[in-house]
């Protein structure tokens, strides 16, 4: 499933900041070529056992924005989000599919005994 791997792909990044600490929350942000519901599922089996279990319970605080376009023709812009598929988007005005921007941004990381 590619929410998995992206999860799985998350969690390695997540795992890597937090150097062995235990984290309680994860923010990131999601263009919408990805499945943000499917995502919120996969996290917490990536992260189940990852890592040591640093990143075991913590939370996905997900943003999803708009992916953006830009296409060989010259079209540059956001793509409503029934136009993506994965991370493949139409251009609106050539029609050709191209590379939508976007996947998944970590954002940050809260710590346990850190302050919200
Ligand atoms: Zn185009």
């Amino acid at each position: 499933m590619h929410e998995l791997s992206l999860a799985e792909e998350l969690v390695a990044r997540c795992a890597e900041r937090a150097g062995g600490r235990q984290v309680v929350e994860v923010r990131a942000r999601a263009s919408t070529g990805v499945d943000s519901v499917e995502l919120s599922a996969a996290f917490p089996v990536a992260a189940a056992g990852a890592a040591g279990g640093v990143l075991e319970g913590a939370s996905l605080d997900l943003e999803v924005v708009p992916a953006r376009l830009t296409c060989a023709c010259g079209w540059t812009g956001e793509l409503p989000a029934d136009n993506v598929a994965g991370h493949i988007g139409i251009c609106p005005d050539c029609g050709r599919a191209g590379e939508a921007s976007g996947g998944l941004d970590l954002l940050g990381l809260r710590f346990a005994g850190e302050a919200k």
